[in-house]
């Protein structure tokens, strides 16, 4: 970076409308971290801008300075992806956070990156629509798209880039593009909406993103299912998805991470492996898919089967699966918190859990494994002290051993969480041969390695 702090702070001024961007200590502080474990490091300045003229104006500057640019969604990511680590520009999306355009009758919605989950599905409902891919947390368009998130429905409705019809994109020396459009299928040329979908502001700055939405279910079924073994409870998860059940939800929950839900919150679930299913339709088709699902779990040992229609007890019953990472941030206060996170064909997921559960015992690594299980996505929740070396080590252990398994198996480093700074290594593992193809776009696309540098190809 060749310019002083003052004058970039200036300079960024100059290029928002009503001077939106500050070095406010604490504004800097927040923009340092993500929710992982990551060590923080301040970006030189935050900036909020308010359109993609103001993105492309503050790239050029950027590209010609050789100042590094980091997009910051909701902060939620878990492997360190906004952490600014060669300091520069955190661009804040929250003045860009509009619902453009609905079109019920094409089932597409187009939103600023800063646009909220939550928000996007208020702005859905009074069309009777809705938006499915939930990550947990109220992350932003922008940085599920930058992530390719996905979450607790995808085994219905896919992921991120199964949804992103189109997006705007400012490329690193501000040139303004289009990706795709908003036809439900198209074989024109290379597709690049896919490739940007996952880049983690690496290739370019989402400004306008084109997604597919859905009606609201007339019905909705919740349950949950407890099991003797997490291996049982998965046997029998691979089963409900071979019967063809249009399940919408299904969610693996270990034994440990009830106990900690009961520990946290009013619940006194029965403290054993758990599904937790859900199924969206009409009441005839709900009700008909929930009692054959039933059928099926008890045939593979499903002992507990517990069923909600009503919003307030589906919600409730959720709970404990959504609640699960803070059950764990309170039960382990000063401790920090490691997300595994691989994916595996749906043959291989009962071995690899296995696996994670008899590491993190052998290691002694305390924790809980819960999963995506429909997607053959699992996690393993790592609690450790990060001031005591030791503990870092062994919970590194764990996860190199749980994605060395995955790897082994036809897996994946990252079913959705994504590289960030944390799967880097990973990925020289998973993709050795093809990353040399990856480094030559981010090359091309980003000659002077100002987007988000240090993060997915190092
Ligand atoms: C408790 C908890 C549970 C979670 N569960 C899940 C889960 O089930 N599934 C899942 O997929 N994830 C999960 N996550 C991770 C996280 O919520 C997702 O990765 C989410 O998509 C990040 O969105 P964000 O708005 O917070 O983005 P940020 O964390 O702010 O940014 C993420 C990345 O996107 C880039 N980015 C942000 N906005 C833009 C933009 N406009 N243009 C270009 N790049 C941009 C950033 O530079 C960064 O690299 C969970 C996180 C937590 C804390």
């Amino acid at each position: 970076m060749n310019i002083a702090h003052a004058d970039l702070l200036l300079e960024m001024q100059k290029r928002t409308s009503e001077k939106r961007a500050t070095q406010n200590e604490t504004v800097l502080w927040q923009h340092s971290r993500d929710e992982s474990y990551h060590q923080p490091v301040s970006p030189d300045v935050v900036v909020y801008p308010k359109s993609a003229d103001e993105i492309s104006s503050i790239l050029t500057f950027a590209n010609e300075h050789h100042i590094p640019v980091v997009p910051f969604g909701a902060g939620s990511s878990l492997e360190g992806h906004c952490i600014p680590v060669k300091g520069g520009i955190s661009l804040n999306f929250q003045e860009m956070k509009e619902v453009l355009e609905i079109r019920p009758d094409d089932f597409l919605v187009k939103v600023q990156p800063g646009v909220t989950r939550t928000q996007l599905n208020l702005a859905l409902k009074k069309f009777g629509l809705f938006f499915p891919v939930d990550p947990g947390a109220d992350a932003t368009i922008g940085g599920m798209a930058a992530t390719n998130a996905s979450g607790t429905t995808s085994v219905k409705y896919g992921i991120m880039r199964d949804q992103v019809r189109n997006l705007q994109v400012v490329l690193a020396d501000g040139q303004i593009i289009q990706t795709g459009g908003l036809a439900a299928k198209s074989s024109a040329g290379y597709h690049l909406t896919s490739m940007f979908v996952g880049s983690e502001g690496t290739l370019g700055v989402f400004t306008e993103i084109t997604l597919k939405v859905y009606g609201i279910p007339e019905s909705v079924l919740a349950a949950r299912c407890t099991f003797p073994s997490v291996q049982s409870a998965v046997e029998a998860a691979s089963a409900v998805l071979s019967s063809g059940t249009g399940i919408a939800r299904m969610e693996l929950v270990d034994e440990r991470s009830i106990i900690q839900v009961n520990h946290n919150s009013d619940t006194a679930y029965t403290e054993a492996p758990t599904l937790f299913l859900e199924f969206h339709g009409n009441p005839s088709s709900v009700t008909y898919e929930a009692s054959l699902t039933k059928e099926l779990l008890e045939n593979f040992g499903g002992l507990e089967w517990v069923e909600e229609r009503d919003s307030k007890a589906r919600a409730k019953l959720w709970e404990a699966r959504h609640n699960l990472a803070y059950a764990f941030k309170h039960g382990y206060p000063g401790k920090s918190m490691m997300f595994t996170d691989v994916c595996l064909p749906l043959s291989e997921l009962s071995g690899a859990i296995v696996h994670a559960r008899k590491t993190m015992d052998e290691i002694g690594v305390p924790g809980a494994v819960l999963g995506h299980v429909g997607d053959g996505n699992f996690h393993a929740i790592l609690m450790y002290d990060a001031v005591i070396d030791a503990e870092r080590k062994k919970a590194d252990q764990v996860n190199g051993s749980i994605v060395d398994y995955a790897l082994r198996k036809g897996g994946t480093c990252t079913g959705e969480h994504g590289i960030g700074i944390g799967k880097a290594k990973f990925l020289r593992k998973e993709h050795a041969d093809t990353l040399p193809i990856m480094a030559s776009i981010k090359k091309q696309l980003d000659p002077n390695d100002i987007l988000n540098p240090g993060k997915i190809i190092l």
